[in-house]
């Protein structure tokens, strides 16, 4: 199997809105030819069709059914339509709770749509999903611990922001961690990021939201997280990517 990317070392994105990108189409092409494994993750049960039918044949891509929290006041019925899809769907995501300033009108609705997107998830089982959570950790893992038994499936808290006993909990509940590189800006992200067990260890970009060097990040910028967990963590960029990749096959299998 070729796994060919920058400096030939196998890519992991666990959660990137490839839909998003003007370039969607080549981009997943283009994963594919890097065989870059990324979990594409969508924002509305509304893209799921095409997402799936593009990425049908993908080796590499594949597709979250997605109900974002920043998009659920605008059309809360579409839980109608994520029920119907869930059925075909394995990985799940972007959904979760944002409590940020300018989504806390929502909140309310917010939270009963992930716990009703958690029920029909654990109802069926064997799901993997990638969970937002900013500025609403304990919110999300309240929610998890009342309606997702950890039995039912696995969970990654993409781009978690939260403090040292939220992480505690986290790790408790079996949750994954996908790491990107705006985590590690700062010291407080840092020290977050370390105390990660290395098995529960993912990465991400979350491209186009996150931005790299001025521009949206790509699924190979994945790279610059690898790195930079790499010096956290006294590894080398290789060795990070061959945790993430058993953890990957771990979570998967
Ligand atoms: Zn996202």
């Amino acid at each position: 199997m070729i796994e060919a990317t920058r400096n030939n070392i196998p890519i992991v994105d666990l959660h990137c809105h490839l839909d998003l990108f003007p370039d969607h189409v080549e981009l997943v092409h283009e994963c594919e030819q890097k065989a870059i494994r990324v979990l594409s993750v969508t924002t509305t049960p509304r893209a799921w069709p095409w997402n799936r039918d593009l990425n049908a044949n993908s080796r590499y891509v594949r597709v979250g059914l997605g109900f974002h929290p920043e998009i659920v006041a605008e059309r809360p019925d579409e839980i109608k339509l994520f029920e119907r899809y869930s059925y075909e769907a394995r990985y799940i995501g972007e959904i979760g709770i944002d409590g940020r300033p300018a989504n806390r009108h929502s909140y309310e609705l917010q939270r009963k749509v992930f716990e009703r997107v958690l029920d029909i998830c654990a109802e069926q089982g064997g799901k993997i999903l990638t969970v937002h959570s900013a500025s609403a950790v304990t919110p999300v893992i309240d929610s998890l611990e009342k309606h997702f038994p950890t039995s039912r499936g696995h969970v990654i808290l993409h781009w978690f922001s939260g403090n040292l006993s939220e992480l505690q909990r986290a790790k408790k509940l079996g949750c994954y961690f996908s790491v990107n590189p705006a985590m590690l800006r700062s010291k407080r992200g840092r020290d977050i990021v370390a105390s990660i067990p290395q098995e529960r260890m993912l990465t991400e970009s979350d491209g186009p939201f996150l931005t790299v060097e001025g521009r949206p990040a790509r699924p190979s910028d994945v790279f610059i997280a690898l790195r930079e967990l790499g010096t956290l963590i006294g590894k080398s960029p290789e060795e990070v990517s061959s945790i993430v990749l058993r953890n990957l096959r771990k979570l998967v299998s």
